[in-house]
């Protein structure tokens, strides 16, 4: 059954195939794309211009929602908010600087006090 997303990618790619090849006609023929989609299909002459600009195109896409590796595990993949999904950590520069104001969570548990160093304070010093 063909849906309208399957119908814009077979429509997406007759016309990219369409563009590069009335720039180049007479290129040579590398293959065929076939590609079928939701029951709907589509057979298409590969030239070597397309074949070029569809190798291109796949290696240098990059996903919006990937944000890239940590910098500290090397490992864990970064979510939205920039925090490593494996370890924890901010990641970069903003994440060290955040990390450095916040004591690590042993000292927490020991003090027994979290947040912000004098907030707890009742004239609002920090007690210097
Ligand atoms: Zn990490």
């Amino acid at each position: 059954m063909s849906t309208p997303h399957s119908a814009d990618v077979l429509a997406a790619l007759r016309e990219f195939v369409a563009r590069l090849d009335e720039r180049d006609p007479g290129a040579p023929l590398v293959g065929e794309l076939t590609l079928g989609l939701g029951g709907a299909g589509e057979r298409l002459a590969l030239r070597a211009p397309v074949a070029r600009a569809l190798t291109e195109a796949l290696r240098g896409y990059h996903d919006p929602r990937d944000r890239g590796t940590c910098a500290h595990c090397g490992a864990g993949r970064l979510d939205d908010d920039f925090v490593c999904r494996s370890c924890g950590i901010v990641n970069g520069l903003f994440g060290q600087t955040l990390a450095g104001f916040v004591p690590p969570a042993s000292q927490q548990e020991v003090s027994g006090q979290r947040g912000i160093a004098g907030a707890d304070r009742p004239d609002g010093t920090l007690g210097d």
